[in-house]
């Protein structure tokens, strides 16, 4: 029942092969197995999902359906949950409570999804390995030697192994789509504004966007479509209609124009994925897709202007945390500075303290217009870039990582070389387009991912091409050995 994907459960649940609570109980009982080798779990909230499995099953009694009605899932740790601990992957929020649900997680709740737990993470959404969470590093099921790419770690490894059909995710340089990549899945990244944050916990505000990680494209446009939406609590939520993503991904891909841009096929792509990647582009064009080189000729700045923003924002967002409100207090502070000073440093790993400090300084007086301002013009180059491109093509393809999933440990000691991996991701989350990355072979055992770009709101695109590849390649359904 494991193997199940998110269609062939709402089929299994419809045609009363199983009920929401049998299958619940096998996944719970799964994690509590097997879980302990990948860390991909913060908190299990056993009792709310079997709950609301038995509320779902009921509904589905009455004559309801839906394809999330009783679809068991989990949260990244970072989307507020009412009562539940949030902890964003951080000591500063280890005993913080929710006190109301994320605008996703009541979307979902209402659609009938069940709620399994809470999944592992960078501590505030910060990395590309899943080793700066306080809760401890997860592991990559392909090889629990490797790190499962971050920061949406846990939900990655967990969706890999099996342990449940899909789970919710945020991208700000890259966090859906290279986990994705990393861990053999299909992860989204919406247009920004497309997806509610009201209630996902803010890392850097302008480039957060959540989305859903699945087996497969088909899954993500079920789980997609429960997210999407516009919300009067979210002032960057864009009040466009959602169009039916199922329904879409049967598109022919006749005459489809695919951008493939030079530049990401330089120094510092590993060969082998590079072959991958033209493997992909042959069977898109079996299916009747054209390709054309394209340029994007300032995404070399990316990496360092999206270095200098994000962390400005995660400074200037993280400064709520301050041992008064909620989070970590220090023990019998001497003095309001003791207080800030001390929970602070005893709340945050030494990353966060890193991005703060170069935030900090990139947005004070006199580094201002050399940093953050500079920052903003490249952004903005960037997205012209983009902008040039898709007036000549419909989506642009490429690699999602320039290697596949590296050691744990490998990069500990140099971050930048860690900011580095990141490379092809973040251009997307600095424009605000959609991306996704979805499975294109191995290397060494490991999951390479391909990723795909559109313009915005065209995540139908997407999941269109994506699902039209995956009914021609079995990539996707390749599962780790042990689970
Ligand atoms: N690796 C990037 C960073 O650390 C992206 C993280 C993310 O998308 N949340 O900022």
């Amino acid at each position: 029942m494991h193997q199940l994907t998110l269609a062939e459960i709402a089929r299994g649940l419809a045609d009363k092969k199983f009920s929401s609570e049998e299958l619940t109980k096998v996944l719970l009982a799964r994690i509590t197995q097997l879980d302990p080798q990948l860390n991909s779990f913060i908190s299990l909230t056993e009792e709310l999902a079997l709950e609301q499995a038995k509320a779902a099953d009921v509904r589905r009694a009455n004559g309801e359906s839906g394809a999330l009605l009783g679809a068991p899932i989990a949260h990244k740790d970072l989307f507020c949950t009412q009562g539940i601990r949030t902890s964003c992957g951080s000591k500063m929020l280890d005993n913080f409570k929710a006190p109301y649900d994320a605008t996703v997680v009541s979307k979902l709740a209402a659609a009938g999804t069940v709620t399994l737990g809470k999944t592992n993470m960078d501590e505030f959404a910060m990395g590309s390995a899943n080793e700066s969470s306080w809760y401890g590093a997860v592991k990559n099921p392909w090889n629990l030697e490797h790190v499962p790419g971050g920061s949406s770690g846990g939900s990655a490894a967990a969706v890999a192994a099996r342990l449940l059909p899909a789970a919710t995710a945020t991208d700000t340089g890259g966090s859906i789509r290279q986990p994705a990549a990393f861990t053999n899945l299909t992860g989204l990244k919406p247009t920004y504004g497309r997806v509610s944050r009201w209630g996902m916990i803010a890392y850097a505000s302008s480039l957060d966007q959540g989305g859903p990680l699945a087996r497969t494209a088909e899954d993500c446009a079920i789980l997609l479509q429960g997210m999407a939406g516009f919300d009067p609590n979210d002032s960057t939520s864009i009040d466009e209609p959602v169009p039916d993503y199922a329904a879409g991904l049967n598109g022919s891909l006749q005459g489809l124009r695919i951008g493939v841009p030079k530049e990401y096929f330089g120094a510092g792509l590993d060969p082998r994925i590079a072959d991958l990647i033209q493997n992909s582009i042959k069977e898109l064009q079996k299916l009747g897709a054209v390709i054309k080189e394209i340029s994007l000729p300032n995404m070399q700045h990316a990496i360092p202007a999206y270095y200098v923003i994000a962390p400005a924002e995660a400074s200037s967002n993280l400064s709520r945390f301050d041992g008064v409100r909620f989070g970590h207090r220090c023990e019998d502070p001497k003095n309001l500075e003791d207080l800030y000073k001390r929970s602070r440093g005893e709340g945050f790993g030494p990353e966060v303290q890193r991005r703060i400090m170069v935030g900090a300084y990139a947005l004070s007086a006199g580094y201002y217009d050399a940093y953050y301002l500079k920052a903003q013009k490249i952004r903005r180059l960037v997205k012209n870039d983009f902008m040039a491109a898709f007036n000549e093509v419909d989506i642009i393809l490429g690699p999602t990582t320039p290697n596949p999933a590296w050691k744990l440990g490998a990069k500990n000691s140099d971050p930048v070389a860690a900011y580095l991996e990141d490379v092809y991701t973040i251009t997307a989350n600095l424009a605000g387009l959609p991306g996704l990355s979805m499975p294109a072979g191995f290397v060494d055992g490991l999951p390479v991912g391909v990723q795909l770009l559109a313009p915005y709101f065209q995540e139908g695109r997407l999941l269109n091409v994506a699902h039209q590849y995956q009914l021609h390649t079995d990539w996707h359904t390749r599962t780790p050995t042990g689970f």
